[in-house]
């Protein structure tokens, strides 16, 4: 079919739509997506009766995405106001693990570790494999190439500090995952913060937003309808709406619309607010989505709760330095080098919750901080002793099988060979001969949502036709595409960030 041709197909198709809907854009949802819209949140096209508020720039989120497009909104000139529903800042952002993925880092740390080669076309590889090549390319190049700087951009106008250390995680085949100093994501999201308000960005919390405004099925973005404790408001846009509202890990009942597997008794690392409602409201006014059955495990949460502490974090810091995980049968039961997924799904696998990291003292500075083991050992997550069979012992599970793991995966580094489960095996990897070792108990909770709104490269909505969507953009894990069926640990500080200055950026230079 020529060009032409489809175009008047695409035209008529909309015309005959919009008979059928009454020109209702929240039925295009439907049909697109086959997502059915919650009640109320199905909405005819009109205007609000009365405007109580005008800004430039207007964004829905106060984590990475939204702070980072604020900063270079503000940055440009606009009059930038985020808002948040919840009563403090930062979202996920502010939990987060400190992990960040980057080639490179403005003190070519990983050169200076001696850690050996990485690159952007590597980062790129290892991201697409990582999702099963539901990646789109474009996107993922948008996010590898914008990494590094988007990281020295943090370090020089924000004031973050990093760690001097480079960790290999499960599915990036370099070392290249950075921390920051803090351990903790609020390093990033005080740092984005601080940008962000030295240029005139006002951040309103305790406000939700319940609706956006749009002119017409074909028209621009008009502003969003909110609700704070001064009542229901109409905030008008000038230039540009970011939606910037994070995942919907939290919300069990959207995660098992859309994949039922996710049931409502496996726990979840989010917080409260990582509910999805604004997917479904751009989806009312006509955006398009993709990946929303793609829901991740993060497989080393804390087993009862779900929590991601610090303690956390220690399993996914560790596997390029050695560590070893092990069942409660102290076995091992998968390569510790793989991806978040295949991980989660060996631990459920083995029948019998916990599962176990197991490391020694001298892979402490290599992952993290003594301080933070010290704390964690106080708080009754790590687990030490002397010996393996005093860990063992701590761990529960039976000391001649765990000594015997210990040894023979000894045995796997000296050999530069790991026959049982083909893991990589790295020249910096530590053998556990001397203690004090450690351990700590883990399990698999609901952690991110790779689908989301459809964004081309320059983080503009994308509509079911395929075309941007006038003065709407959005940033973050809010969105689809850049990780395919499966993110790799690390890569959704970059994405957020990466995303969120392009969308500030180029929600900054609309035409008011
Ligand atoms: C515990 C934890 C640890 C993690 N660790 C890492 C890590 O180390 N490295 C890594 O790469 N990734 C990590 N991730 C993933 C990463 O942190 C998230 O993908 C990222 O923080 C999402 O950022 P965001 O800006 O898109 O959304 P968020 O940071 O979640 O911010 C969205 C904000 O929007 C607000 N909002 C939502 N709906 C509305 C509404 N209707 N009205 C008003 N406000 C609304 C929310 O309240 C929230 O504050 C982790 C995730 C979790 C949960």
């Amino acid at each position: 079919m020529d060009k032409e041709k489809i175009d008047s197909n695409i035209k008529s198709t909309r015309r005959d739509f919009l008979k059928v809907t009454g020109g209702t854009i929240a039925a295009a949802g439907i049909a697109a997506n086959g997502f059915l819209l919650r009640g109320s949140e199905a909405w005819a096209e009109e205007k609000p009766e009365t405007w109580n508020e005008e800004v430039d720039v207007l964004i829905v989120g106060s984590g990475f995405a939204g702070l980072a497009a604020a900063a270079e909104a503000a940055g440009r000139g606009s009059k930038t106001l985020i808002l948040d529903k919840m009563p403090t800042y930062g979202g996920n952002s502010i939990i987060n693990g400190g992990e960040y993925a980057s080639w490179d880092d403005e003190f070519s740390l990983r050169k200076k570790l001696n850690l050996g080669d990485d690159t952007s076309k590597l980062h790129m590889t290892d991201t697409i494999k990582g999702g099963d090549f539901y990646n789109i390319p474009a996107l993922v190049q948008v996010m590898v190439d914008g990494a590094p700087s988007a990281l020295n951009w943090m370090i020089d106008e924000g004031g973050l500090k990093i760690r001097e250390l480079v960790n290999r995680a499960g599915g990036h085949s370099a070392y290249r995952t950075r921390t920051c100093t803090d351990g903790i994501g609020r390093g990033y999201t005080e740092a984005l913060r601080k940008i962000a308000e030295s240029k005139g960005t006002e951040i309103r919390l305790g406000t939700k937003v319940t609706r956006i405004w749009r002119q017409g099925l074909e028209g621009p973005v008009l502003g969003l309808a909110v609700e704070n404790r001064k009542g229901r408001q109409n905030i008008r846009i000038r230039k540009a709406l970011v939606l910037a509202s994070g995942g919907f890990g939290y919300d069990v009942k959207m995660r098992q619309d859309f994949n039922p597997i996710v049931t409502p008794d496996i726990n979840c690392t989010n917080h409260k607010g990582a509910t999805g409602e604004m997917i479904r409201y751009a989806q009312a006014i006509g955006a398009d989505t993709l990946h929303l059955a793609f829901v991740q495990l993060y497989p080393f949460a804390e087993p009862e709760t779900g929590i991601l502490d610090t303690p956390a974090v220690y399993p996914f810091r560790g596997p390029g330095f050695g560590m070893v995980y092990v069942d409660r049968n102290g076995k091992r039961y998968v390569s510790e080098l793989e991806r978040r997924d295949v991980c989660a799904r060996a631990a459920t696998a083995t029948g019998s919750k916990p599962t176990f990291s197991v490391f020694s003292e001298k892979m402490i500075p290599l992952m993290g901080t003594k301080e933070e083991v010290k704390k964690g050992i106080a708080k009754g997550r790590f687990m030490t002793a002397m010996t393996i069979a005093d860990l063992a012992k701590e761990m529960d599970v039976p000391g001649s099988h765990l000594k015997d793991t210990i040894s023979r995966h000894n045995q796997y580094l000296a050999d530069k060979k790991d026959p049982e489960f083909n893991k990589p095996v790295t020249a910096m990897m530590v053998p556990m001969t001397e203690g004090p070792f450690y351990a700590v108990a883990q399990w698999p909770a609901v952690h991110h949502t790779m689908g989301g709104l459809r964004i081309n490269e320059s983080a503009q909505v994308i509509d079911i036709w395929g075309k941007p969507i006038p003065h709407l953009y959005a940033a973050g894990e809010i969105t689809g595409g850049v990780h395919g069926s499966n993110r790799l640990g690390s890569n959704a500080t970059p994405d957020c960030i990466v995303f969120g200055r392009i969308a500030g950026t180029n929600a900054a230079k609309e035409k008011a």
